[in-house]
């Protein structure tokens, strides 16, 4: 199986590379932020909880996020792989991730991180804020807040795989095709 993380702060890339990648390795993408704007669509107790923190720009539990990847690994048992997109983003949902893969038989074939500086990263949320009708991409307070919250918590997932030697770094400044055909040529080395 390939299982790969799509790793790096918010407005790295992550969704724009996730579906080319999907359509060529025929992997199931799963999404936290996805799953929990699905979830605030259809007005669900949980979505309602969740907004309130994502509309702050901060993180949800790591239980909740935690037990819609355990469901969704669950629903998809005859998948080739899975892309993890947004998750994880603490150390303790990399261990959970490992725990429910380990149970299933597979692992996480590699982490590939997408590298963009905080002023670039300011630039593309601001702009895809005036069409995805997303508010936490609209206002620059908020955006600061998720950069933080990744500094903080989720920069250290990094090191959880870099310690099992799956960690990988790319460039994610420059055109959509060229950063998608450097992160093929490090999947073709997992
Ligand atoms: P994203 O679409 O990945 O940028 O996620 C949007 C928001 O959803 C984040 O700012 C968090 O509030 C929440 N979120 C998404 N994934 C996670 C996760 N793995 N852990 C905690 N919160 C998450």
């Amino acid at each position: 199986m390939l299982n790969l993380v799509l790793f790096g702060p918010p407005g790295a890339g992550k969704g724009t590379q996730s579906q080319s990648l999907i359509e060529k390795y025929q992997l199931v993408h799963l999404s936290t932020g996805d799953i929990l704007r699905s979830e605030i669509a259809n007005g669900t107790e949980l979505g309602l909880e969740a907004k309130k923190l994502m509309d702050q720009g901060l993180l949800v539990p790591d239980e909740v996020v935690i037990g819609m990847i355990s469901n969704k690994l669950d629903a998809n048992k005859d998948a080739k792989g899975f892309i993890f997109d947004g998750f994880p983003r603490t150390v303790a949902q990399a261990e959970a991730l490992d725990m429910l893969l380990k149970s299933k038989g597979t692992a996480i074939s590699g982490m590939i991180a997408l590298e963009v500086n905080d002023e670039e990263l300011q630039k593309r949320l601001l702009l895809r804020g005036k069409d995805s009708g997303r508010a936490d991409d609209a206002d620059p307070e908020i955006i600061k807040r998720r950069i933080k919250e990744y500094n903080d918590k989720t920069a250290p997932v990094a090191g959880f795989y870099k310690d099992q030697d799956k960690f990988y770094s790319i460039n994610g400044i420059g055109n959509i095709e060229s950063i998608f055909e450097s992160i093929c040529e490090v999947i073709a080395k997992f």
